[in-house]
């Protein structure tokens, strides 16, 4: 019988061994908890949330809630989990953490395709059928390991990442296009403040509550990045001399010079999205959408994105991977998970979910599917296998990465919700024209 190896039982490695599984395939899942930790789990429990316990939002008008609606189409087993563990959480769905992985370990420890091995792997089999999902805190032995098989320099680093707007959310009578000193084209969207915003934004920056860090999140700070409201505590002129420089910005209408200007960066080809010049962040999620949204271009702006900081071990994707979730260059080894540079607990499962969906192809002499744009699970696998993104960075589902409806829909909940039925229908469809499900 043929047999799959799959390196991580978090999220995306339990996804995947219980797709293969359920399709009649043999699996060795091998986690290194508890003989080896990670510097955020606590348990020896398969699926771990590391942090938050919830799976956010489960409304058809965000991205996410799509995103879960489609795999619960698939029969995902992180899903199923979630359903059966939910707790109140409004219009998210949260779950007791424990129950959780309790349920998941029990299922995956009791699946008769399933070998649970308690070891930590170091080098990857080339020579097997492998699913690589051992999450942003991959061991260092396998990140070594990894490095080489990619042919990259370096895939350890701490994520510093800015927070990312939706260009449809910026107000543009409030910024205005253009480069610093007219140098280059007008590739920057400039939210200006005058002195008076600034010192609102200012007071409302150093006070505002960050997220307590770990001992290992520490050095970060002090030795790779600096979060933008660590620099603002050093005094209220050092932004004005950094991120929010006004110099050679001033307006090409009305020539009029400001007191400080964010600068925002176009984050996707298409234009929909960008990012928040050197606003790498600590602040709570909460915090950055009512500090930020004081910067006036930015007073309705939508988030898809916040700020992060912690390790993250994650592949150069666009260059190396297929939508498939497949090596270019080995196509019997895949990678899923985070380390792929999806980001957030269901979308490492949804990547874990394709890569076993899509193993199981292979093993069954299918050819593996590309699931459709329309989809959020496609988008998603587009994203990450997109050649044409060169500064690549994880990111979460949403909407701005989805094709636009054929019509304009001005009222965004509406347009969202069409997008989520457009896609469950075509995904409804694809899944019967492949026979993907199985009984
Ligand atoms: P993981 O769930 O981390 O699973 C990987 C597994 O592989 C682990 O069990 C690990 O022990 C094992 N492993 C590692 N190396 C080896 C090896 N060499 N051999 C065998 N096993 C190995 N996302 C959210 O949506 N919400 C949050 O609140 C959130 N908070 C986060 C906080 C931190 C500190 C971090 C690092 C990430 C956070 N994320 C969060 C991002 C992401 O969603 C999670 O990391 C998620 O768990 C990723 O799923 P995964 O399956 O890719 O990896």
């Amino acid at each position: 019988q043929k047999e799959v190896v799959v390196i991580g039982g978090g999220l995306a490695g339990c996804e995947a061994s219980w797709q293969l599984a359920n399709r009649g395939i043999k699996v060795r899942l091998f986690e290194m908890r508890p003989v080896k930790n990670t510097e955020a789990h606590h348990t020896d429990k398969l699926s771990e949330l590391v942090c938050s316990n919830s799976l956010k939002s489960d409304s058809l008008e965000n991205a996410v809630g799509l995103l879960k609606a489609e795999m619960r189409m698939l029969k995902s087993l992180i899903i199923e989990a979630a359903d059966n563990n939910k707790v109140p959480a409004g219009g998210a769905l949260a779950v007791d953490r424990e129950k959780f992985s309790e349920e998941i370990t029990n299922k995956i420890y009791n699946h008769p395709n399933i070998e649970l091995i308690r070891e930590e792997v170091t080098e990857i089999p080339i020579d097997s059928f492998v699913i690589v999902a051992t999450g942003p805190l991959t061991s260092k032995n396998l990140t070594d390991n990894i490095s080489k098989l990619t042919k990259a320099e370096n895939l350890y680093f701490y994520d510093a990442a800015a927070p990312i707007v939706t260009y449809e959310s910026i107000n543009m009578e409030k910024a205005f296009k253009g480069s610093r000193y007219n140098k280059g084209d007008a590739d920057y969207i400039n939210c200006p403040m005058n002195e008076e915003e600034y010192e609102r934004f200012y007071e409302e920056l150093i006070k505002a509550e960050v997220h307590p860090l770990k001992n290992f999140e520490k050095q970060i700070v002090f030795e790779a990045c600096m979060p933008i409201e660590v620099m603002a505590k050093r005094g209220k002129e050092t932004l004005l001399y950094g991120p929010l420089k006004p110099v050679g910005l001033e307006n090409p209408i009305t020539k009029e010079k400001y007191h400080a200007v964010v600068q925002l960066r176009q984050d996707n080809k298409e234009g929909t999205l960008y990012n928040i010049v050197g606003f790498q962040t600590n602040l709570k999620w909460g915090e950055q959408k009512r500090v930020f949204s004081l910067i006036p271009a930015l007073e309705n702006a939508e988030f898809v994105r916040y700020g992060v900081m912690h390790r993250n071990t994650y592949i150069d994707s666009p260059k190396v991977l297929k939508p498939t979730y497949q090596l270019k260059e080995y196509k019997n080894i895949m990678f899923a998970g985070q380390i792929t540079g999806v980001e957030g607990y269901v979308e490492s499962a949804a990547s874990g979910l394709v890569a076993g969906i899509n193993m199981s192809r292979i093993l069954l002499d299918k050819e593996p599917i590309i699931f459709p744009l329309e989809t959020a699970l496609g988008s998603l696998s587009n994203y990450i296998s997109d050649g044409s993104i060169s500064d690549f960075q994880p990111m979460h589902i949403n909407f701005g990465i989805m094709p636009k409806l054929e019509h304009k829909v001005k009222n965004k909940k509406e347009r969202n919700r069409l997008k989520s039925e457009r896609s469950l229908k075509v995904l409804q469809k694809f899944i019967k024209d492949n026979k993907i499900l199985v009984d």
